[in-house]
């Protein structure tokens, strides 16, 4: 009878970034969540690893909530989920301004249904929860306004996506020293919108570069810096296709303004800037997975030159950073999908097109070796600030 009195839960997406499927209450205290997940333009490779939402009237008693429906498929294998044993949701009391795991006493796995339960007392009535920490588009808009008076800090719009909202492009530099002595790297982040660890890093990485003390790296070298490759799912509370269903890392190969108008100004901009005769010393483009770290090059068809950097960007990695990647870089291959249009990836189309020096890095989200805990907002901005430093002195041999 007294449950009956109790105001029942509620649950809302309706904020920046915010998604989660169907609500179904099992009981006062109980919550099944659906989490809605995105399949691609065929209807293909769901991933189901963004859920982003409130729970209001929270009682004060022991709470539990099952995260359901998380089955999909990744590169067309089925059965794949991005959620799992080892993936701790995060909470916040205070509307998303700062992040916390749930711990492993509170999350439980069910492998037969696969799905992730969590039981916990709330401390307050309302609660955002989410997949990993998230970082939005105000986030950015709130990073970019602090420094928009820095004259080393370029602005501009490349394009804009299938929604209409502004995608960016920074160069960070010291504009009055020659461009002829600088070395360039290119830094891509969230193409996947759930992947908000690689904003985080990015935050971390500006930081640093936007920082007094980097005067002299910006005299050394240009960073031109793609954010935002996906506002609309960053936003709408995507997980790894734009609007219209199209992977942003694959589909490099495959360009058509209409349906992916983010791809084709990313890769636009991107071949303009060699074609017009600049330098790319290193392109970067930086993921979130379950439960490896590891960067990815054309080892195989790269050559002597592109190894060597590869070798260089790992052992700067490994000594600077907690990157956790024993068994070194992997080889791209390719495409995803040899043989398939439309499955290749911003760095292996980069390098099939113009050659450039192109990486794509993955980052666990999941119980990290070196940190003994899923990397916090705070691990990532530090891995950022570090980057900053491996990516400068890969591209900076040391001489004989
Ligand atoms: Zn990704």
């Amino acid at each position: 009878m007294l449950a009956l009195l109790l105001a029942a839960v509620t649950v809302s997406t309706a904020f920046e970034g915010g998604n989660l499927g169907k609500v179904e209450t099992a009981a006062p205290d109980h919550l099944r969540l659906a989490v809605k997940g995105q399949a691609d333009q065929n209807g293909r490779n769901r991933q189901a690893n963004w859920y982003y939402f409130e729970l209001r009237n929270l009682p004060k008693g022991a709470f539990r909530f099952d995260l359901t429906d998380l089955v999909g498929e990744y590169n067309f294998k089925p059965g794949s989920h991005a959620v799992t044993k080892g993936t701790r949701p995060v909470y916040s009391y205070d509307g998303g301004r700062t992040w916390t795991h749930f711990t492993d006493d509170q999350v439980s796995w069910n492998e037969d249904a696969k799905e992730l339960t969590v039981r916990f007392v709330p401390a307050k009535p309302l609660i955002r929860i989410a997949h990993t920490p998230p970082y939005t588009n105000s986030n950015l808009q709130a990073l970019l306004k602090e420094f928009a008076a820095k004259s080393y800090l370029k602005q501009e719009s490349i394009g804009a996506s299938v929604h209409g909202r502004s995608l960016p492009l920074l160069t960070i530099t010291d504009f009055e020293a020659p461009e002829s002595g600088k070395k360039v790297i290119w830094w891509m982040v969230r193409q996947h919108a759930w992947e908000t660890g690689t904003s985080w890093a990015l935050e971390g990485g500006l930081r640093k570069l936007l920082a007094p003390e980097s005067a002299g790296l910006r005299k050394r070298f240009v960073f031109k810096v793609l954010p935002c490759p996906d506002p609309d799912g960053m936003a709408e509370g995507g997980v790894r296709f734009n609007v219209n269903g199209y992977d942003i890392n694959r589909n490099w190969d495959a360009i058509d303004p209409a349906t992916m108008p983010e791809i084709a100004a990313m890769r636009k901009a991107i071949l303009a800037w060699v074609d017009s005769g600049h330098r790319i010393d290193l392109f970067l483009a930086m993921h979130n997975t379950e439960s490896v770290d590891y960067i990815d090059t054309m080892l195989s068809t790269g050559g002597p030159e592109l190894n060597t950097l590869a070798q260089r960007f790992q052992r700067l990695l490994n000594e600077k950073t907690v990157f956790y990647a024993p068994n070194g870089p992997r080889d791209a291959g390719e495409s995803t999908t040899p043989g398939m249009k439309g499955r290749k990836t911003v760095h292996q189309e980069l390098f099939a097109a113009r050659k450039v020096p192109a990486f794509l890095m993955e980052q666990m989200v999941e119980n990290h070796p070196r940190l003994h805990r899923p990397p916090t907002v705070q691990d990532r901005l530090d891995f950022g600030a570090a980057l900053v430093d491996v990516l400068t002195e890969a591209v900076t041999p040391a001489q004989p």
